[in-house]
């Protein structure tokens, strides 16, 4: 079994470098994978299913090539596109993942998350996500029209750059206690997630580990799970 883990591409129009990046990656380094799992932030915004810009129509074509080439796809929700639904999964044949999944890997079972609950010295951001992921907010924001969606969304990312810009970094990293319960809970030794946008794999105490993921921006991260372990990777995005 070949495993690939991506997350935080935070793809959109302004960026069409790392969108041309995904499509090499999904028909180069992805094309004989078993699964790929996209641990949320695939999107820099995502105002709904019904609104697929069309410079990211390619990216919905290209993962529904991979699945249907026999890759099978995963998606977890992150802090950006967490309005990705049910029509995106049919159209690109992935499934859609709970904010917590475990999953078996050569090496032992292994959780799943985007990573933002884990950030839980952020209270701020912690009450703004309980609002982001309720269902009955979501489908209020859904039934609004598109031009009212694009509004909200590009203000949703000017008060998260306000609030990024005005915290310490040490608050807006995972907590440790809450990376151990976590873990505990799921009985894993290993985590993996994103959103932080360090990228590291780190050694826990004993036999635990905590996977990130990395950001693509002036590189690109994937991690690739097999037989042989897991294996952190950064490359050059041209
Ligand atoms: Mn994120």
């Amino acid at each position: 079994m070949r495993i690939l883990f991506i997350s935080d591409l935070h793809l959109y129009s302004g960026r069409p470098d790392l969108t041309r990046a995904l499509l090499h990656f999904l028909s180069t380094t992805a094309q004989d994978c078993d699964q790929l799992y996209i641990l949320g932030d695939l999107f820099e915004a995502w105002i709904g299913d019904d609104f697929i810009p069309d410079d990211l129509k390619p990216v919905i074509d290209a993962l529904n090539s991979l699945s249907h080439s026999g890759c099978e796809i995963f998606f977890q929700h992150g802090n950006r596109d967490f309005l990705i639904g049910n029509q995106f999964a049919e159209l690109t044949g992935a499934k859609l993942l709970g904010d917590s999944k475990i999953i078996n890997l050569a090496s032992g079972p292994a959780l799943l998350m985007h990573g933002d609950q884990l950030c839980t010295d952020d209270l701020e951001y912690q009450a703004l996500r309980q609002q982001l992921r309720n269902p009955q907010w979501q489908a209020a924001v859904l039934a609004k029209s598109v031009p009212e969606r694009l509004e909200m969304a590009k203000q949703l990312r000017m008060a998260s750059e306000t609030h990024t810009a005005g915290k310490e970094m040490a608050i807006m990293d995972v907590n440790p206690q809450a990376v151990h319960e976590a873990m505990s809970a799921a009985s894993t030794n290993l985590l993996i997630h994103g959103h932080t946008h360090r990228p590291a794999v780190h050694q826990l105490d004993t036999n635990k580990r905590r996977i990130v993921l990395g950001d693509w921006d002036k590189t690109g991260w994937y991690l690739e799970a097999s037989e042989q372990g897991e294996k952190l990777v950064e490359f050059d995005l041209n």
